[in-house]
């Protein structure tokens, strides 16, 4: 494949831009594999990028009922943190944002990573007093994240109104490492590598269900026809009961919907991701200039790809509060995605009760920050057997009561 580099695109500038090829390729399926994972969001990609590139198992299709990166990581905000509280958890989401400090170059695909800083806004005195203890407990993590007064905030954010009418703005938990990427770059950048090490995805290709002999997985039955396998990753984000149910397995996961929109274009006035958890608000500037925003879940279960009005509608009203200024902006457009919560609001990446079998999911509201992570430790996982980054998100830890509780840090925003 050809690499992307400064000298590529001035050499393509003289001839035209004839010269470049296919970005990945369009592969019809083989009869068998040594891995399949069903899902090409950011995280089975990813998966299939670290089990090429650590572990040389490159004989791997990578399974699409729709278009790469059309579920959830398409259609996120892109908010990228690591300021968890629990130890498993600031380690995985910790080590996904590293990876994206220089996922640009190892891809060597602009994923357009922007660590402008993510601001957790504390405006009650309960959030006070939890972001300082997240902020003493990431600090034993090794993750850099300090607790801010009001003033630091206004610094930082001058169109914020730290008087609102009904939640003043009492500090924030400050992580300025953390930030944004370009959702469909990543996808992108993942599949192009995948592509160059042989891998096939495969689009259009729906899994109808999974085949099993003797309590082994031994393939899987598709809309393009039976594909056999050794080892089966389920990564399926809303649609994880699902393919679950398939295998013939239950999981502790609800789907519903999430939304999100845009403003139109502005001038750019805000520099910072910030996140309103009290209201059920967050928002930060794309580079278009759009005002991204979004809110908590819908209060129901569902598979449509699309939210209720009336969810924008108090999202928009909440923010309003603390950002007057953008009482006056058209909406652009909005949408929505399935998302796959879990009760402790943390991931699973587990092996199943059918041998083979691997899955990983729950990742709900805030997943997109933890892709390169989440592909390392569970491409470990499918590997080996074992993965330190993965061991405490088992799906046994639902049956022993060994909750992950990240309510706090992930139950509403991203
Ligand atoms: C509106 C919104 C805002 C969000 N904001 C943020 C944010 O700011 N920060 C953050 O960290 N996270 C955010 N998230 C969450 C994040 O997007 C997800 O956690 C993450 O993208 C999940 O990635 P994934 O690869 O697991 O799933 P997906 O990207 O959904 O990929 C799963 C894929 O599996 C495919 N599939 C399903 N069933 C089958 C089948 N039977 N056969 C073949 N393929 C199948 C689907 O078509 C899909 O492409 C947000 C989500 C939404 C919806």
């Amino acid at each position: 494949m050809k690499r992307y580099s400064a000298f590529a695109v001035a050499r393509e500038a003289f001839r035209q831009h004839s010269g470049w090829g296919r970005a990945w390729g369009a592969p019809e399926p083989r009869s068998r594999y040594d891995v399949i994972i069903i899902g090409a969001g950011g995280h089975g990609l990813a998966t299939a990028y670290y089990l090429g590139k650590n572990f040389g198992i490159t004989n791997v299709a990578i399974l699409e009922k729709g278009w790469l990166g059309g579920g959830n990581t398409g259609r996120n905000t892109t908010i990228i943190r690591s300021n968890y509280l629990q130890d498993p958890s600031a380690a995985i989401y910790e080590k996904a944002r590293s990876l994206y400090e220089d996922l640009s170059q190892d891809l060597n695909y602009n994923i357009m990573f922007s660590p402008r800083g993510v601001m957790m806004l504390a405006q009650t005195h309960h959030e006070v007093r939890g972001y300082q203890r997240t902020a003493y407990a990431n600090n034993l993590q090794g993750v850099a994240t300090e607790f801010i007064g009001p003033q630091r905030v206004k610094e930082l954010c001058p169109i914020i109104e730290l008087k609102g009418p009904r939640y003043p703005v009492m500090g924030a938990l400050w992580q300025p490492r953390g930030g944004t990427a370009r959702h469909d770059a990543v996808a992108w950048g993942y599949a192009r590598a995948c592509s160059d090490m042989g891998m096939h995805i495969i689009q259009q290709c729906e899994v109808t269900a999974v085949r099993s002999e003797g309590g082994r997985v031994t393939g899987v039955e598709t809309t393009k026809g039976p594909i056999g396998c050794d080892k089966l990753g389920v990564v399926v984000a809303g649609h994880s009961g699902v393919v679950a149910e398939m295998a013939g397995f239950r999981l502790p996961i609800e789907s519903v919907p999430l939304q999100a929109l845009v403003s139109e274009p502005i001038k750019p006035c805000m520099d910072v991701v910030i996140m309103a958890n009290t209201v059920h608000g967050y928002m930060s500037q794309s580079d278009k200039g759009e005002m991204v925003i979004g809110g908590g879940t819908d209060g129901y279960n569902a598979y449509t790809q699309r939210g209720s009005f009336h969810h924008l509608e108090e999202t928009v009203r909440a923010l309003i509060e603390t950002f007057p200024m953008i009482s006056r902006l058209k909406m652009l457009r909005h949408w929505g995605g399935i998302v796959d919560v879990t009760g402790d609001r943390s991931p699973i990446l587990s092996s199943t009760p059918l041998e083979g079998c691997f899955i990983n999911c729950g990742w709900g509201t805030g997943g997109f920050k933890a892709i390169p992570g989440s592909g390392w430790g569970f491409a470990e996982l499918m590997a080996k057997g074992y993965s330190p980054l993965t061991d405490e998100f088992g799906l046994d830890r639902f049956v022993e009561g060994r909750f992950i509780d990240e309510s706090v840090a992930a139950g509403v925003a991203h």
